[in-house]
């Protein structure tokens, strides 16, 4: 007999409908909730092939880029770094990893867990990697045969200069490896102009499509990397080589795990809506939506961490305002408006809040709600 449910009354969930403005996930439109509720089809129905070679194709488009090796990830953000980092190195090969905070650290533990090296280069919270100091340890070590960074790091707000560290990487003889999670859709990401190798991303932040997936691509010159290691990749479920084959061009896919069918119908819809909208229109729809939020945030007397010259649009990092209490106001806000905004991590803990304008939730009402209710949470929770 089986046991009984110890809890007595369950039934169907329904959460409530949010303002999302954290650092993720963001908003989901409504087209694209509604394509994840059709039929679930299988995962080798020539149907569900179509929609797959429309996604790679869609996806080369978000990412500027014509790599044939092009495909989302049935994971989240992590399952795309860890994709890249496995793919890329083996035990005894060094990379140079650029920390500016959380998401760098995370890739350094990655690399270690492959038995590489990690030479760190370590900056403070809220600034750009510095492409000067990124080429003197290039050039101090040669056996850097990758260089890792985040483009745009969620967890300060600072954007890094992805073209000139890849052409640093180029002009040293090693990879980048990118993290594009939070930036791609909201600021431009040249993937074949840049020249970067293996770039990763995230559904749940500019695209806005549900979490759960990690879009990759990767260079022909990462890809020749993979098909000349000496040793297999440690991870079965992240090899490219064996997801490739499913993930190639037509119908001769060869089964390597049963996709999430009905997510990728929701990325397949929010790639469409990017590529009606336009990547310009939607980089310059970021950027407008995060002026209104500061010119609101300045007449409360909230100021940025970041620096103007490299803050992100889609990602505002700010001081908590002395003679309030970071989480009191939080839970002031998801209880009385509805509206999620994130806390500091790291060292930011307990002294900034992270506001997102990411894909669907970059737009003027979002900004509005707010700026209005932080006014109200302001008036309400002074310590
Ligand atoms: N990289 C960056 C820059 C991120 O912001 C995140 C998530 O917030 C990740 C990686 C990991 O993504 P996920 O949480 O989807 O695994």
């Amino acid at each position: 007999m089986p046991q009984p449910l110890a809890t007595a009354s369950l039934s169907s969930f329904f959460p409530s409908q949010r303002t999302l403005l954290g650092p993720g996930p963001s908003e989901v439109h409504p087209r694209v909730l509604q394509a994840m509720a059709r039929p679930t089809i299988g995962h080798l129905d020539p149907e569900f092939v179509r929609c797959m070679d429309e996604i790679k194709a869609l996806l080369q488009y978000a990412f500027q880029t014509q790599n044939a090796l092009t495909l989302p990830v049935s994971g989240p953000g992590t399952a795309g770094m860890e994709t890249c980092v496995v793919n890329l190195l083996e035990p005894g090969d060094t990379a140079l990893v650029c920390i500016n905070g959380v998401f760098g650290k995370r890739l350094q533990q990655m690399v270690e867990r492959c038995g590489a090296r990690a030479i760190c280069l370590e900056q403070p919270w809220g600034e750009p990697v510095d492409h000067e100091q990124v080429e003197r340890l290039l050039k101090a070590h040669p056996e850097i045969c990758v260089l890792a960074f985040v483009h745009a790091e969620t967890s300060t707000g600072a954007l890094s200069d992805a073209e000139t560290l890849a052409a640093l990487a180029r002009s040293y003889d090693c990879l980048s490896l990118v993290d594009t999670v939070t930036s791609l859709g909201g600021v431009p990401v040249y993937v074949d102009q840049w020249g970067l190798d293996a770039v990763y991303s995230g559904t749940q932040k500019c695209l806005s499509a549900p979490p759960g997936l990690s879009p990759i691509t990767l260079s022909e010159r990462a890809q020749k990397r993979i098909r000349q290691r000496k040793t297999p990749v440690q991870s079965w479920f992240l090899d490219l080589s064996l997801v490739m084959n499913y993930w190639g061009e037509g119908q001769q896919r060869t089964y390597h795990h049963t996709a999430p069918v009905n997510s990728l119908y929701a990325l397949h819809e929010a790639l469409l809506m990017l590529k009606e909208e336009g990547l310009t229109s939607a980089w310059e729809r970021h950027a407008t939506h995060h002026q209104q939020l500061r010119r609101g945030l300045d007449k409360l007397g909230i100021g940025f961490v970041v620096d103007k010259a490299y803050r992100l649009p889609q990602l505002n990092t700010v001081w908590v305002p002395k003679a309030y209490r970071d989480a009191e106001v939080r839970q002031y806000l998801l209880k009385a408006h509805n509206l999620e905004i994130g806390g500091g991590l790291g060292d930011f803990a307990g002294k900034a809040w992270r506001i997102g304008l990411m894909g669907y939730s970059s737009r003027p009402q979002t900004v509005q709600h707010c700026l209005m209710a932080l006014e109200d949470a302001l008036q309400d929770t002074l310590v």
